[in-house]
């Protein structure tokens, strides 16, 4: 079937009205989540094939969260359904109104290849949840995931409902040519650009979930060793590749050497002293992305780590120091185990050269002072983050997660993911038992009663 005669199929069958009542969500759901417990050690292998992932980071990090994902949904779904009433102002009297969220169709799920299972099958969850019908479109550079994903999806829906398209480049522009009524896209800032001048052709609806350089600072106050555990949990786990993970570090001067020792040893305690040859250490996922890598190992110090094999496409948790925002590294989003190290004298200072960069997708601070939280929260615009942790905010099905100006637009996870895929129908119910006349142009002392009812 071509993708256009699918198209054609998922608007029809949209328009039956099937996808819209709340039985039939919720029993989707629970097939959606019962074909993942059944292939589960599938998923956890492809993983593994493309990403190198462990079986904890696979389950904790992508099936666990999608499940629950659906537990959650499952859980509010017709709360979240129901019109909400809201109150009528005294111009309106006689009226009752509220809101009923529709769905908005036909959705579009692009995804990427970091968490290729997690950020198509969430999204997926959302869409389901709001009653569209569904194509996924999950990440090439992912092959391994990709096939699991089309035979589960292929197994236990109809593709007028939820199908799958595989492929790459061609085939994410033959579906950005198609009259979807939602894009959903998680991926880079400059395909999130292409998406975004497709969807104004026709005015669809977008929700970008994007990336850019998230920065982690450290104050002087910090409990170091923590903040060091921390910080390279949210580097150097899952798989390497995290659009949420720290991108670089703002250290205060004082403590940065105290915190490289403590990193080295957060290090060595979860890969040991030779990185390469753990297990569950990820890999890059192509030759492009590890030469792209290959050539920051060369900027700055190398104070940590700074080993690599190109032959398994690994890259050692490496640490860089005496680095310049002039320097390639500090360009672009790194996306990869490299972390580097600039110092900071004053939070003015910090709060001035994060903002005078596009606002990050997240942020993070490590300190025990709450003026020094408090501040940097205020001063500085980013998608989301955590004080004292990082990348767990991604994970809780309560907060929102999502980017704003470069990393993103829009934001999902329970019930925003809900929000985000319906459109929220605004209805005033007038009674026909009295009428209100003072609008009507006849009236004499209209303009009177309403401007004593909307006085300023
Ligand atoms: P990408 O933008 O290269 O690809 C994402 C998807 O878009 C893939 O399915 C790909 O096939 C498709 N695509 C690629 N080029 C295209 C084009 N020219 N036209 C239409 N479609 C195209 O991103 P990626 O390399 O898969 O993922 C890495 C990026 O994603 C990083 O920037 C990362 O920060 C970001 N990311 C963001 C989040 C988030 O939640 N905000 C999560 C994961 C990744």
């Amino acid at each position: 079937m071509s993708i256009s005669q699918l198209m054609d199929q998922q608007k029809k069958y949209y328009h039956t009205g099937a996808t819209r009542g709340l039985d039939f969500r919720l029993s989707q759901l629970k097939k959606l989540k019962q074909a993942i417990v059944e292939r589960e050690s599938a998923i956890i292998q492809a993983l593994r094939t493309d990403l190198n992932k462990g079986e904890k980071e696979a389950y904790a990090f992508e099936i666990g969260i999608v499940y629950q994902e659906i537990t959650h949904v499952i859980k509010h779904l017709k709360r979240w359904m129901k019109p909400k009433k809201v109150k009528s102002p005294m111009t309106h009297s006689g009226s009752r109104s509220y809101i009923i969220p529709e769905p908005l169709g036909a959705a579009l799920i692009i995804a990427p290849w970091n968490y290729p299972f997690m950020l198509a099958f969430d999204p997926l969850v959302g869409a389901i949840a709001a009653g569209n019908t569904v194509v996924l479109k999950p990440s090439e550079l992912a092959p391994a995931v990709s096939a699991v994903m089309t035979t589960l999806i292929c197994a236990t829906f109809e593709p007028q409902f939820i199908a799958v398209v595989e492929g790459g480049v061609e085939e994410s522009r033959t579906l950005l040519e198609q009259p979807f009524d939602k894009i959903f896209f998680t991926g880079s800032v400059a395909v999130g650009k292409i998406v975004m001048e497709a969807a104004s052709k026709r005015l669809t609806r977008v929700t970008l979930e994007l990336g850019g350089k998230s920065p982690c600072i450290v104050h002087q106050d910090a409990h170091l060793k923590l903040a060091a555990q921390r910080i390279a949990f949210g580097k150097f786990s899952n798989a390497i590749q995290t659009c949420v993970a720290p991108d670089y570090l703002l250290v205060h001067r004082s403590v940065k050497d105290e915190l490289l020792a403590y990193l080295q040893e957060a290090i060595q305690s979860f890969y040991g002293d030779k990185p390469l040859q753990s297990p569950d250490y990820g890999k890059i996922i192509s030759r492009r992305h590890y030469e792209r890598l290959h050539h920051f190992m060369n900027e700055g110090k190398v104070a940590i780590g700074g080993l690599a094999d190109d032959r398994t496409l690994q890259i050692e948790p490496t640490v860089l120091e005496q680095i310049t925002w002039d320097m390639p590294v500090m360009q672009e989003e790194i996306f990869g185990p490299i972390l580097p190290v600039l110092t900071y004298d004053s939070i003015d200072e910090v709060v001035t050269m994060i903002n005078a960069r596009p606002k990050p997708l997240a942020l993070y601070v490590f300190s025990e002072d709450k003026k020094v939280q408090d501040v940097l929260l205020e001063r500085i615009s980013f998608g989301g983050g955590c004080i004292n942790d990082t990348l767990m905010h991604f994970g809780s099905t309560h907060l929102p997660v999502g980017g704003v100006g470069e990393s993103g637009m829009g934001s999902y996870h329970g019930e925003m993911s809900f929000q985000i895929f319906s459109h929220m129908k605004s209805i005033l119910k007038q009674t026909t038992k009295f009428d209100i006349p003072f609008r009507y142009p006849s009236s004499k002392f209209g303009l009177k009663i309403i401007r004593r009812l909307t006085k300023p």
